[in-house]
């Protein structure tokens, strides 16, 4: 059984799209990502095309996936592809049904062997590459999908403490990380929204660790960066967990973090530009000599992807608006000693901001002795 988006109204999201294409003199447009295609119907599953042109819409598939869009796009018209017809024959055929003078396409998800083939069957006066993005309407969350980011978060949490409570000296970085999976799905997650990073002591100076063999109890601090999908929605956040042994260096090295990471969630309101938020995180570190630790972009947009638009980093002109979700994740990495990230997620709201996630960020509440 699917979930069935009953609350969600798609038809207004799709009439939006209508409204960019209309902006932009476009007819129709053929959504192929499935995170657009998701967003834009509810339906969940891979390998269906949306056509969305000025009057109608379809959404092209295959038969593996017909009572699935039965349950969750109610009343969306759609064209089951029959065994042994090629997708882009389907959608070829719609395309000319429509005699359209222009097409939008997504050309970052379009692959060019199927492209080349959709040409030669559809007869299309122009065709537009990435003129009219779905991503663009994506930045902004409507309360649907701020609600289902609220639940992704808790579920997220509620992880980290089961984690929290039992995490013992010999666990490897993997066996944390399979826990990781093992509670997400236990506690009512689709999956986790990417790999999580287990990284114990040294390990945490590479910002995308891959979780090894290495055993808690080999260092006194480990970090960890997770996240849960709830109903296609993702959270991020990052945790460093610490026993009483940690030394005043690295303890120094996580109050920046902090610091840097609370006056950027401080700057966080409508208006202020993407590359403003960056640079007030970096400034912190300026401050102390650090700035050239922090060698990655402060943070992105979150939900239906790990990582959406807006991206937070370095000459970001975009501006902040309301019901934007972006993750706040300042960060220091020394090689051969270890590294620090804190993260949390933030929702841009009219009047500022509000941390959605709730786990608390100070040291002292960090501190864990790892059972033996
Ligand atoms: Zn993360
Ligand atoms: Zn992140």
């Amino acid at each position: 059984m699917h979930n069935k988006n009953t609350m969600v109204d798609f038809q207004l999201r799709r009439n939006r799209l209508r409204e960019l294409l209309k902006e932009q003199d476009c007819t129709a447009m053929l959504v192929t990502n499935a995170s657009n295609v998701r967003y834009l119907t509810g339906f969940s599953g891979h390998d269906s095309y949306l056509l969305v042109s000025r009057d109608d819409e379809v959404l092209i598939s295959d038969p593996r996936y017909e009572q699935q869009i039965g349950e969750q796009c109610q009343g969306l018209a759609t064209w089951i592809r029959q065994p042994g017809e090629m997708t882009w024959d389907v959608v070829g055929v719609q395309l000319n049904l429509r005699h359209l003078s222009d097409l939008v396409i997504e050309s970052s998800s379009l692959p060019v062997a199927i492209y080349d083939k959709l040409m030669e069957k559809a007869r299309i006066g122009k065709i537009e590459k990435g003129k009219v993005q779905v991503e663009q309407l994506r930045e902004i969350k409507d309360a649907d999908e701020i609600a289902l980011i609220r639940r992704a978060i808790d579920l997220a949490q509620r992880v980290f403490s089961s984690l929290r409570a039992t995490i013992a000296v010999d666990q490897t970085e993997i066996e944390v990380a399979n826990e990781i999976h093992r509670l997400t799905r236990l506690l009512g997650g689709d999956d986790c929204s990417f790999k999580p990073i287990v990284a114990v002591g040294p390990r945490a100076a590479l910002p995308h660790a891959e979780p090894g063999a290495t055993r808690i109890g080999a260092s006194s601090f480990v970090l960890i960066d997770w996240g849960a999908i709830y109903q296609g929605y993702c959270s991020d956040l990052t945790r460093v967990l610490m026993n009483s042994t940690i030394l005043p260096k690295f303890s120094d090295i996580y109050q920046a973090v902090l610091s840097a990471q609370r006056a950027a969630i401080d700057a966080i309101k409508p208006g202020v530009s993407c590359g403003e938020v960056d640079a007030v995180a970096r400034s912190v570190f300026t401050a102390s000599g650090l700035d050239s630790y922090f060698t990655h972009g402060l943070g992105h947009g979150i939900g239906l992807d790990i990582h959406e638009a807006p991206r937070l980093g370095k000459n970001q002109d975009r501006k902040l608006e309301a019901g934007m979700v972006v993750t706040v994740e300042p960060g220091l990495y020394f090689p051969q000693f270890g590294g620090v990230r804190i993260e949390d997620d933030v929702l841009v709201t009219p009047n500022g901001c509000e941390l959605l996630s709730s786990l608390p960020a100070d040291l002292e509440s960090n501190q864990v002795e790892f059972l033996s």
